[in-house]
């Protein structure tokens, strides 16, 4: 892609309202643009990052056995006045009456949705287990949006729906999920802790939230340093070894983690003193076991092997991609701007002309461009009349992994810089030793 005709509308200056690093930097590295309170357009960069996010959670709910579907945004009150939910979820829920003076709702989470659909289709245990997720867009009127795309009121949200015939199926579609998500918050680059947590209003009894550690993060939390250097489970778990998981889940949850509301100082205490840690963290993901909270009042029943039909056990588990943005970048910037990590960055490289219009340079950066999208790397051309420091200043504000500088000087010697923009180390190559050398990190 050439800069010159894509569309990335950096911003100079630091946007005055913006309390946090992650939100001034998406402000000003083009990624999203605030269009009322809490809502936000992606901008082109933006969404190439947020489909990476969900590229990676998408590839890790399909390896874990979940089925992906997807369920409309504007739903109807009628499954919620079902579940008893419609009143109880309150002014967060964003309330629309269409023309016939039907009442609507814009989703804020999904149970309802989805235990319609299963209860319409699903009679036997044989048709057990299953989980459901969707990608999609919800709205919370939150009383507070801030910190840009952390907590919008408008956010994109993974959220999937487990279906057992019993407590102890449902435990492992709980433990699936729980290995799914270290291993999805470990492929975006980040240490994520489950930590105990309140249910709030989903209900249930068995939750944990994932937290990453940010000294922005809204929550207090309290935990075991251990906790980061747990190896994360390898792409080969078997997602249907019942005690296999158990296990890795047993182990997650062997130290202290917990949020504040669930916090417990005398347990806490029991920590040894230089492993306790009371930090701040982000909220990624949250996963919840609630058995039969929806499917009892809504008649989503299952005959079992028995022959006698019982409510089927559930759990849901969201992620948050647009938030997960945001704590990736509070994670990896400096001052120059943000630092993303392989897995999700936008294009892999930056590819900076130091002399736009210099035939040498030009025939050198469209050879070294061709070359590298032809072995599958996206590249960023910046072929803009700009000053070379310009160029720099964008290419580190948008923080793509790789750097390939083209001079006049440097070229007269065969060769050209590479970058690396985590840590900054330079050298200089050949342009046909790129590709390798890229590949080798
Ligand atoms: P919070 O406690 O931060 O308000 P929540 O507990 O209400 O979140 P869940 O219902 O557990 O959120 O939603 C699942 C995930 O969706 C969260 O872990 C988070 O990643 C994301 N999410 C929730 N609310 C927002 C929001 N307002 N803006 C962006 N992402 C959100
Ligand atoms: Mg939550």
């Amino acid at each position: 892609m050439r800069l010159s005709r894509y569309f990335l509308p950096t911003l100079r200056e630091t946007p005055k309202d913006a309390e946090i690093v992650s939100h001034r930097l998406m402000l000003r590295a083009g990624l999203v643009r605030q269009e009322s309170a809490g809502i936000y357009a992606w901008l082109p960069l933006g969404l190439r990052v947020l489909n990476r996010v969900c590229d990676v959670i998408r590839a890790e709910q399909d390896r874990a056995g979940a089925i992906e579907l997807l369920l409309p945004t504007i739903q109807s009150a009628e499954p919620w006045r079902e579940s008893g939910r419609y009143e109880a979820y309150g002014r967060e829920m964003l309330r629309i009456t269409d023309r016939h003076e039907r009442e609507m709702l814009y989703g804020p989470t999904a149970e309802e949705v989805v235990t319609g659909i299963f209860r319409a289709s699903v009679r036997s245990y044989k048709d057990l287990p299953r989980n459901l997720y969707q990608i999609s867009w919800k709205f919370r009127d939150e009383v507070r949006p801030r910190f840009g795309t952390m907590r919008s009121r408008e956010f994109l949200m993974k959220d999937a729906y487990s279906f057992d015939v019993d407590q102890a199926g449902a435990r492992h579609a709980y433990n699936r999920m729980f290995v799914a998500y270290l291993r999805t918050f470990a492929g975006l680059g980040l240490k994520a802790i489950p930590m105990r947590a309140d249910t709030g209003p989903i209900g249930g009894d068995l939750s944990h939230e994932f937290i990453i550690l940010a000294s922005t993060g809204e929550s207090a939390v309290f935990c075991d340093r251990a906790y980061l250097d747990f190896a994360i489970p390898p792409a080969t778990v078997d997602f249907e070894d019942v005690a296999g998981l158990q296990g890795l889940v047993d182990a997650w949850t062997s130290h202290y983690a917990a949020t504040d509301e669930m916090h417990e100082a005398d347990a806490f205490a029991e920590v040894p003193e230089a492993a306790r840690m009371a930090a701040r963290g982000i909220e990624v993901g949250h996963i919840f076991y609630f058995g039969t909270k929806y499917s009892e009042p809504m008649g989503a029943r299952v005959t079992g092997p028995d022959g006698i039909e019982r409510p089927v056990h559930m759990g849901s588990y969201g992620i948050g991609p647009s938030r997960l943005v945001a704590a990736i970048i509070e994670a990896s910037h400096d001052e120059a701007g943000i630092i993303w990590p392989d897995a999700v960055a936008p294009f892999d490289v930056a590819l900076i002309n130091l002399r736009t219009g210099d035939t040498g340079t030009d025939a050198a950066c469209a050879e070294i461009q061709a070359q590298l999208e032809a072995a599958g790397l996206s590249v960023l051309y910046d072929d803009r009349d700009e000053r070379p420091g310009a160029k720099f200043a964008t290419a580190d504000l948008i923080g793509l992994p790789w750097q390939v500088v083209v001079g006049p000087k440097s070229l007269a010697e065969g060769k050209v810089e590479l970058k690396r923009r985590a840590g900054g180390a330079r050298e200089s190559l050949a342009p046909v030793d790129l590709l390798a050398r890229i590949r080798r990190a």
